[in-house]
């Protein structure tokens, strides 16, 4: 195994960390360990993988060698204890919290949340006897007030979805602690090169890595990291839903999340550039991107991330919700599909509003320039 440690840079740590070349044949790409159980040669043997079923390897339900090689890479680049990975973000999302809360418990969201999040937290757990309360994160006032006893976590995104709102984790996490409460980052619109909350105080970080660390649309895998304590409590929640990664998503894992770095560079400068562009349109009326100077969230972001501020961006358009379907089909090269963190363009007009979401791709930026200039006068 590579010699690692923390002077090392970003990329040099999503290549090598947890990884290094195969004792066996001096392979230097992980082994995909396509297994779902695993023999012993001994009764002690089976004694030992009991008390220790994650690293005894005892059935992939609970653990696999090829998804461990991605959650140790991952902590690691979190700066984190441990991590877990699941089926989907989702999947992590829901063994988190019922592994941390029972009836009784409050769990206090952002309102800006991905909207499936939204409906576990604000339906589902409240169905188990879970109190859920929303409130606007930018209002540090109205988060403090909305605090209760019971309250045991914080949960927000740190750029949320569709709106870009960013969430000033320092702060929060301040917030949280004086109560004793847990702070919860969904993570995935910024990846962890672009900010790692866990250096700010957070204590747990969820992504779907469905999205950026993926980056190629060809896997769902959910991650979330914190404690050796969370992250024990959560795998055994996850194993009881049923909900472990299969071995081959985690070995794309391991794939995509090498050219990370690359990738977030390239769709920050192309988000960026589009977003610009989108600024010069007489027929947008709002443009929400954390790079441009007139976000409200702009200096936060400059502070809590490396400079660069990611691939998602949303926009308002003239004409109300049907104009904003037909520039959707419009276009020509990006895809009018769901999802995002995928190296192609997806645009997404939002249910019932004049909003179009769009996760920019790494294609060369004129292009998708070209694209949107040719859909806007389409549709003009
Ligand atoms: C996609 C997404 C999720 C859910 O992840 P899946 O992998 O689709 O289950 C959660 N949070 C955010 C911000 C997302 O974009």
């Amino acid at each position: 195994m590579p010699d690692m440690n923390e002077r090392h840079g970003f990329a040099t740590r999503t290549i090598h960390e947890g990884e290094g070349a195969d004792p066996t044949h001096g392979a230097i790409n992980p082994p995909l360990y396509q297994t779902t159980t695993y023999a012993f040669r001994s009764h002690e043997e089976q004694d030992c993988a009991a008390d220790d079923a994650r690293e005894g390897y005892f059935y992939t339900r609970d653990g696999n060698p090829t998804s461990r090689m991605y959650e140790r890479k991952h902590a690691a680049l979190e700066g984190a204890e441990d991590a877990l990975l699941g089926a989907s973000g989702m999947g992590v999302l829901a063994a988190t919290l019922l592994s941390s809360m029972s009836a009784g418990c409050h769990l206090l969201a952002s309102n800006a949340l991905y909207p499936v999040a939204e409906t576990f937290i604000g339906h589902d757990l409240r169905r188990f006897g879970i109190g859920t309360t929303t409130v606007d994160i930018t209002d540090l006032d109205a988060v403090r007030a909305a605090m209760h006893p019971s309250t045991v976590a914080l949960f927000v995104e740190s750029l949320s979805n569709p709106s870009l709102t960013v969430a000033d984790i320092p702060a929060l996490a301040q917030i949280a602690h004086e109560r004793g409460v847990q702070l919860i980052v969904d993570n995935t619109f910024a990846s962890p090169y672009l900010l790692r909350p866990i250096e700010h105080g957070a204590d747990i970080v969820i992504h779907s890595a469905t999205k950026y660390i993926s980056g190629h649309g060809d896997a769902i895998a959910g991650v979330v990291a914190g404690s050796r304590e969370t992250i024990a409590c959560a795998r055994a929640m996850l194993s009881r839903l049923g909900a472990p990664i299969s071995p081959f998503n985690a070995w794309l894992l391991l794939r995509g999340v090498k050219t990370l770095e690359l990738r977030m560079e390239r769709h920050s400068s192309n988000a960026l550039a589009l977003a610009e562009y989108l600024m010069t349109r007489p027929d947008v009326r709002r443009v929400n991107y954390p790079g441009l100077p007139s976000h409200p969230g702009h200096k936060l972001a400059e502070r809590l991330m490396n400079g660069q501020f990611g691939g998602m961006l949303s926009f308002e358009i003239d004409g109300g919700p049907e104009v904003a379907q037909q520039f959707a089909a419009a276009l020509k090269l990006c895809y009018h599909a769901v999802s995002l963190g995928d190296v192609s363009t997806l645009v997404w007009p939002w249910a019932g509003s004049s909003l179009l979401r769009v996760s920019v791709g790494i294609e060369t930026i004129e292009d998708l320039i070209t694209d949107f200039e040719q859909a806007f006068l389409t549709v003009g």
